[in-house]
């Protein structure tokens, strides 16, 4: 059993959220928890952990190479779980070099530690090792409406700077096992939604600004079909895998829901309306308008996940429906996170500039 983990990206959205979870459900390991803190990372979102004392936080970059060889040996880490990353499409399109330089450059850095501290240093041994990597469903590409969902086999179609960095990156993490021998292994994931997501995302953008009796932004004409997980099934999926999974694999992780991004919204808003009964902004859905499309926006994403179901006994607990509604709980619950967001991010500046730039609204 891994003990001994390295954590990229832990004050991100799931990765905070993976830490959390970890803490809770395994008293046997402990976590190094490495972070640039960017503006989608935030120690907000690590505040109140499960046994603090098993984590410690690292505040830096997984492009310094010399950083990372010092954490894999001062901590003799077994298990690196890597989820830093550049991860929203839309600051791909308006900025692309930083994807390439973190989810490229920076998943190489740390296979070429990983590949130093285990092969070459052995400094646990190797069969107690493992590189997990994260990855997204986006690298499959899009899908026309009648076509099957994407299994494990499905060839890679990236279509934006942010999913072919992530597919470049899959195939570094491949590469290294077929060539080098390095303990690895990958999930695809669906798109996730819960407590902690910076509100540049669908959910909590449209959470955050009904609160705020503010427009809710749909692209297009919101027919985009999507599979929605809620994170908590996300990060014990990853775990499984990460316990059992059969190195050198991939496994196909969602919620096998896939509902048009309109109808997350229209859910969100009758949520809402029954929650706040008495909200000036109620009824909810009369603050939804339409704005222009993303360019290249996917029309369709589905995850066939019968390979973990089958090989490791995992499926999601929650449906859409009671994931959305634990997600609105949280939010509604936790406003001192939601202020402190709003005080240390670029939020409103960024979706200002990025809605206006389409001609969109707001
Ligand atoms: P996020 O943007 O919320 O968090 C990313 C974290 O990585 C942040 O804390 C950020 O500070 C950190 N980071 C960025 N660059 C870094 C660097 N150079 N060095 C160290 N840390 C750095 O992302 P997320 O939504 O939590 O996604 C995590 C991972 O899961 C990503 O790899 C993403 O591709 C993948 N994924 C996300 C989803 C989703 O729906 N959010 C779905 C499938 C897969």
């Amino acid at each position: 059993m891994p003990h001994s983990l390295l954590v990229t990206g832990g004050a991100g959205f799931i990765g905070s959220n993976f830490v959390r979870y970890l803490l809770a459900h395994d008293p046997d390991v402990r976590i190094v928890n490495l972070d640039l803190l960017t503006y989608a990372g935030s120690l907000e979102n690590l505040k109140d952990l499960p046994d603090p004392a098993r984590h410690t936080f690292v505040q830096g970059d997984i492009c310094d190479r010399a950083l990372v060889e010092d954490l894999f040996r001062r901590y003799q880490v077994d298990t690196v779980v890597h989820f830093a990353a550049e991860s929203h499409v839309d600051r791909s399109i308006l900025g692309p070099a930083q994807f390439i330089q973190t989810n490229i450059v920076g998943t190489f850095t740390l296979l070429e530690a990983a590949r130093q501290a285990w092969l070459k240093e052995g400094i646990v041994p190797v069969e107690q090792a493992r590189f997990h990597h994260v990855s997204t469903d986006e690298v499959f590409g899009s899908l026309e409406p009648h076509d099957p969902p994407f299994t494990e086999t499905t060839p890679y179609n990236p279509r934006s700077p942010y999913s072919a960095s992530k597919a470049s990156s899959d195939h570094l993490v491949r590469a290294y096992h077929h060539t080098y021998g390095l303990p690895v292994s990958i999930t695809n994931c669906s798109n996730n939604y819960g407590p902690y997501q910076f509100p540049e995302k669908l959910i909590p953008l449209m959470i955050f600004n009904a609160l705020n009796g503010k427009p809710l932004p749909i692209y297009g004409d919101g027919q985009q079909v999507r599979d929605w997980l809620y994170v908590e099934d996300h990060c014990e999926a990853i775990w499984k895998v990460v316990c059992e999974g059969k190195l050198g694999e991939t496994y196909n992780i969602g919620g096998g829901n896939n509902p048009a991004n309109l109808q997350v919204v229209h859910t969100l808003c009758d949520i809402l309306d029954e929650l706040l009964p008495h909200s000036p902004h109620a009824p909810h859905r009369s603050l939804i308008q339409f704005v222009a499309d993303r360019p290249g926006h996917d029309r369709r994403y589905a995850m066939d996940i019968r390979k973990i179901q089958r090989e490791l006994g995992w499926s999601p607990r929650e449906t859409l429906a009671s994931g959305l509604r634990k997600t609105v709980q949280w939010y509604l619950s936790h406003p001192d996170w939601i202020e402190a967001i709003r005080q240390t991010s670029d939020l409103s500046g960024w979706m200002e500039k990025n809605y206006a730039r389409r001609g969109g609204n707001p």
